[in-house]
């Protein structure tokens, strides 16, 4: 099964894709994660993306979409060895239309295809606060926000220790480059899924468990293809 989970930054994308990934069965593949990763390890890919990073920028399609291709060709592996992985959970991934594209594209030529795309819905000004207001462990990714869920110790991570910080691109100018670049690019993608029949809509101005609950039941309610009013 191969599942988006959509929203803009701030809508608890992350949060929950790490939540139902596992629960699932799916290999929750987040293109963020991947590019920060890359970032912190000063790779060859790391150096060539920081700038575009740091900006808010959306990383070059072609970039984007090999280190997806990647993951699923591990996918592949894996069920092949039959190590029971079910499939991917995208988080952040795709978000421009050569995205979507190559998304159908690469899924068709392994013989899959895309099943759900959940929409995190979540008013404007919910987004702006919480992203302002996030802050995340450095080492272990642990995610915090200053005003609903802080660290017990201000700047020091509950579970590993590590400094929590912020975010880079959480920063103001970067929050509204990457919420405009949201609307202008890939909600529009929406549109087409929602088509194609695969659009789910969440209420992501919840409490973070009910949301996982919605998605989850959302994920597991729909067969592909299959439309369903309400
Ligand atoms: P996120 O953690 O999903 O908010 O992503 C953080 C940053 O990583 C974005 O602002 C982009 O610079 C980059 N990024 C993540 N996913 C993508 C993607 N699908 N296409 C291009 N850039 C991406």
């Amino acid at each position: 099964m191969y599942v988006i989970l959509m929203g803009p930054q701030g809508s608890g994308k992350g949060t929950q894709a790490a939540r139902l990934a596992p629960r699932l069965g799916l290999t929750l593949v987040a293109t963020g994660d991947l590019f920060r990763a890359a970032i912190a390890a000063q790779t060859d890919l790391g150096r060539r993306i920081k700038a575009i990073y740091d900006r808010g920028d959306l990383v070059p399609d072609e970039i984007t979409v090999g280190l997806v291709e990647e993951k699923l060709d591990d996918i592949r592996r894996e069920r092949a060895l039959g190590e029971g992985v079910a499939g991917a959970l995208f988080d952040g991934f795709p978000r421009t239309r050569a995205q979507a594209d190559a998304l159908d594209a690469a899924l068709a030529a392994r013989g899959e295809r895309l099943d759900r795309v959940v929409q995190i819905e979540v008013p404007l000004e919910t987004l702006i606060t919480r992203l302002t207001g996030r802050r995340v462990c450095k080492r272990c990714g642990t995610v915090y926000n200053v005003e609903s869920n802080p660290p017990r110790q201000p700047g020091v991570c509950d579970r590993c220790g590590g400094a929590v910080v912020q975010r880079d691109d959480d920063k103001p100018g970067p929050i509204k480059e990457r919420l405009d670049l949201y609307f202008a690019e890939t909600a529009p993608l929406l549109a087409d899924y929602r088509d194609r029949g695969l659009v789910e809509q969440v209420d992501g101005d919840q409490p973070i468990e009910r949301v996982t609950e919605e998605i989850a039941r959302a994920v597991e309610r729909r067969s592909a293809g299959q439309k369903v009013e309400g």
